[in-house]
């Protein structure tokens, strides 16, 4: 059956197929982003890795959102996430740890970020005007991924050295794209008491 999500983008002149297997790449890349990271994050050592480790972090957990807050949509219209997820994103980050120092790894981090930049610009340039729901999910995950660029950007620009710092609160706060999260149900911050059988 249909969905009437995919109706709706169809009769505005959408190719629904190019729409669902772009989202399902951007939301596979999202989570080899997550993956990548969270590896990377615990081989960086020294000074620059520290600094780095910081802004990884936060691209990590960002990323995470990006990657849930893409998935109710692919469902909506009718996609489906492959099975094993295998590399199906295009993205170079797995690249990230061949890396053989700070600096490398960051150059293949940019590279990742200009990718995904392109996505979501592609993703925009798609629906705009033609499937609403899509676009602004799109252009609030294409602010983040910009702002990610910037943060490479800085780090190169200043290194530690020049006393490159990184400091978000909350981490991950993804302040873009938190409003599509919130049909997520969230996680209570403390296990709920238990009772204990004796
Ligand atoms: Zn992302």
């Amino acid at each position: 059956m249909k969905s009437v999500a995919r109706e709706l983008v169809e009769k505005n002149g959408v190719d629904a197929d190019k729409l669902v297997d772009l989202l399902v790449r951007c939301a596979a890349s999202e989570f080899a982003s997550y993956y990548y990271l969270s590896l990377l994050r615990i081989n960086l050592i020294g000074a620059e890795g520290e600094a780095l480790k910081k802004l990884v972090e936060d691209i990590r957990l960002e990323d995470r959102n990006h990657f849930e807050a893409l998935l109710p949509r692919v469902y909506e219209l009718g996609g489906a996430m492959p099975s094993p997820i295998g590399d199906h994103s295009g993205s170079p980050i797995a690249d990230v740890l061949q890396s053989q120092d700070v600096r490398s790894a960051v150059e293949t981090l940019m590279k990742s970020a200009e990718f995904s930049v392109r996505a979501y610009t592609q993703l925009c340039n798609m629906t705009c005007g033609k499937d609403n729901r899509t676009y602004s999910l799109a252009l609030a995950i294409l602010h983040e991924e910009i702002e990610h660029q910037v943060w490479f950007l800085d780090f190169i620009a200043r290194g530690v050295k020049e006393g490159f710092t990184h400091a978000t609160t909350p981490r991950g706060a993804s302040p873009f794209v938190a409003k599509f999260l919130h049909s997520v149900a969230p996680r209570p911050a403390t296990p709920p008491p238990r009772r204990l059988a004796y």
